[in-house]
């Protein structure tokens, strides 16, 4: 298991499961250049290695978890998660997680915030986490309209159940999560998006939630998914941590990359590149 060091904070990979890509399906907008540019990346069917990794990061002498993936419950065109057995083998047992940060409240990174007991009722999974939760994201996805639409079962899964769990911490903007953590404004994909900023003993580094979701986006920022809120604002933001990154040696993580999606990213001829860890 890799572990990388920021200083005196360390970040673990914790793969919830790996999944594949159909560049046609993921930007509908772009998929054909997507797939004849970057055939390479692709396998004999054309699809393209993505992951959806969580991390832990240890820092001020307390377990973070930054996102809970896509969780255990069985949901129609997603695998399930493992998230329990990838903590377990970095030595981590749920109720050794301090904090919960969530980058965004999508199905993909809240799912394992709870788990179905046989009566049906949702027990939190971790049970000693606090949640830190973007108050914006929260009363987006609040909503009415998103909480009744069956496109969005995770709310009342693996969100909702906070509500009354004394757990939640509602954050706003860039605050500090601890001396080393800090909130990152990174709108677009959802409007209450967030990244999280590490620093410590001079080393910097950034988890980018779902800002980018793919390393063709170092090339084209300006391809965003169909599912981003806000297409042309989370161009905007991808771009903006990229030369982040670049300019101040952030080592790069990113969730949705292929596993485990940590390095640094360079310029390497005028284009940028990502050099792995
Ligand atoms: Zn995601």
């Amino acid at each position: 298991m890799q572990i990388v060091t920021i200083g005196n904070v360390q970040i673990t990979p914790i793969q919830d499961t790996s999944i594949l890509m159909n560049p046609r399906q993921f930007m509908p907008e772009h998929g054909e250049a997507f797939a004849t540019e970057y055939a390479h990346l692709a396998d004999e069917r054309g699809l393209m290695p993505m992951s959806i990794t969580c991390f832990l990061v240890r820092s001020a002498g307390k377990n973070v978890l930054i996102d809970t993936g896509l969780g255990a419950r069985r949901r129609p065109g997603f695998p399930e998660g493992k998230l329990d057995k990838a903590l377990a083998a970095a030595g981590i047992a749920p109720g050794d997680i301090d904090i919960v940060v969530h980058t965004h409240l999508h199905i993909d990174h809240t799912g394992w915030n709870t788990v179905d007991e046989p009566d049906g009722s949702k027990r939190i999974f971790f049970p000693n986490a606090q949640f830190y939760i973007q108050q914006v994201e929260w009363d987006y996805w609040m909503q009415p309209k998103f909480m009744e639409n069956p496109a969005h079962p995770h709310l009342a899964d693996t969100v909702e159940p906070l509500t009354n769990s004394g757990k939640i911490r509602f954050s706003r903007g860039e605050e500090a999560i601890d001396e080393n953590l800090v909130f990152v404004h990174a709108p677009g994909h959802t409007p209450g998006h967030v990244a999280i900023g590490i620093q410590s003993a001079g080393e910097k580094a950034i988890i980018i939630g779902d800002a980018s979701h793919h390393p063709v986006q170092l090339d084209h920022p300006d391809w965003s998914p169909a599912f981003d809120a806000d297409p042309s604002v989370s161009a905007k933001t991808r771009d903006r941590l990229f030369e982040n990154a670049i300019a101040e040696e952030r080592t790069f993580i990113a969730g949705h990359w292929d596993y485990p999606g940590m390095g640094r990213i360079v310029r390497v001829g005028g284009k940028r590149v990502f050099q792995a860890l």
